[in-house]
């Protein structure tokens, strides 16, 4: 048995390690597919022991509610069915709530089945999160306690001690709040972990400095583009852009004024190129910009336009004004040229263009 359930809760690790998935609701199916199966095994057989004691109705209630758990668990268990985990998380909800209720009203094996409701709070919140939690929650406490307290036990068909009553009622209030609290301690590390999660992502997938994409950032767009090329067999342009003689900028006004020329020019690139272009730092001074949908010809006039906007920028801060120039290498990309050549192809114009004397564009040919 408990090598059975320790397979169960590795399968359901796996599940959870492959799709990395790290959305609440996902989360909420998981454990909540865990606890149906849970459920359904405990109700199943507590029916059979129900059986053997002839008390049929409740044997037979329970191998609904069983029937359904385990339903439940076969649904939330698939992603195939996910558009119907909401609703059959409320089901099964409903299910556990209807036998609670039952066995409140019927009092099961010498009036012991009433405590069986001490496992609702815990579900409830497994099953439906913190908000929709403590209202069904709620909903059970208030009629749970109109049958238990109302005049001439009119909704009961077993009597209960005054006391027993109020101690079932009381103790199920108090994990009512226990449960809400882990859940709502629970809700609030989930939310922490998908802030962090989001955040150490955005930080490894942008620079810093000037806030444009880095090499990785820029990686999943060329990827995505290349798959575009080799469907709509377009043709695309990549460009390298250089800063030129940038050390001397470093030497001669600081590293920090260095950084401050990084950002001027990114915010001039980013001015210049169209809404479909992606600009990234690819390192140091050196930016990658993708032209989608542009061929060689459109990609050199454009390029040349930015390569004059940003001579014709000059950086301003307090008394000191520095001229900037770029050195521009490009490649047209097809079907046929892996984007890697095409960067190193643009890579192999852009030297081209400094040992051309810096501060032009330049556009990869085979012979160069
Ligand atoms: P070229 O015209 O041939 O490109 O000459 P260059 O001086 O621009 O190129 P080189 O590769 O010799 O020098 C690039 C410099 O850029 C060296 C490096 O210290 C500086 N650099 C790289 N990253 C940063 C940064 O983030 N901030 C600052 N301030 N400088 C940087
Ligand atoms: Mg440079
Ligand atoms: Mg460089």
């Amino acid at each position: 048995m408990s090598f059975f359930f320790r397979k169960l809760i590795r399968y359901y690790r796996y599940s959870i390690d492959k799709n990395l998935n790290i959305e609440e609701a996902y989360q909420q199916s998981f454990l909540a597919g865990f606890f149906s199966f849970i459920g359904s095994l405990i109700t199943f057989f507590t029916a059979i022991n129900s059986l053997f004691i002839q008390l049929y109705s409740l044997a037979i209630s329970l191998f609904l509610v069983s029937g359904l758990l385990l339903l439940t668990f076969y649904i939330l268990k698939s992603s195939l069915y996910s558009h119907y985990h909401n609703f059959s998380r409320c089901m099964a909800i409903i299910a556990l709530y209807i036998l609670g209720f039952y066995l409140i009203y019927a009092g099961g094996i010498k009036n012991s089945g009433p405590l069986w409701i001490y496992i609702i709070p815990s579900v409830t919140f497994a099953f439906l999160g913190l908000k929709q939690g403590i209202i069904a929650n709620a909903t059970f406490s208030v009629i749970a306690s109109l049958m238990l307290f109302y005049p001439n036990d009119l909704f009961l068909a077993t009597t209960y001690s005054y006391e027993f009553k109020t101690r079932l009622i009381y103790v199920f209030l108090t994990i009512v709040a226990l449960s809400g609290f882990y859940e709502a301690a629970r809700h609030y590390s989930f939310m922490r972990l998908k802030f962090m999660k989001e955040k150490y992502e955005h930080q490894a997938q942008f620079d810093y400095l000037t806030l444009l994409p880095n090499r990785r950032g820029i990686q999943k767009i060329l990827n995505k583009e290349y798959q575009q090329i080799k469907l709509t067999h377009h043709v695309s342009t990549i460009a390298t852009l250089d800063i030129d003689r940038f050390k001397v900028i470093n030497d001669e006004f600081g590293h920090e004024v260095g950084d401050m020329v990084l950002k001027h020019t990114s915010k001039v690139l980013s001015d210049c190129i169209r809404s479909q272009d992606s600009l990234a730092r690819w390192g140091g001074e050196e930016f990658l910009l993708l032209l989608p949908d542009t061929r060689e010809a459109d990609a050199i006039e454009l390029l040349e336009s930015i390569r004059e906007r940003v001579e014709k920028t000059p950086f301003e801060h307090n008394t000191i004004s520095i001229s900037i120039t770029l050195s521009v290498g490009l490649c047209e990309t097809s079907p046929e040229v892996d984007f890697n050549d095409a960067i190193r192809f643009s890579d192999i114009s852009l030297y081209q263009a400094k040992q051309a004397g810096r501060n032009t564009v330049f556009a990869y040919t085979p012979e160069l």
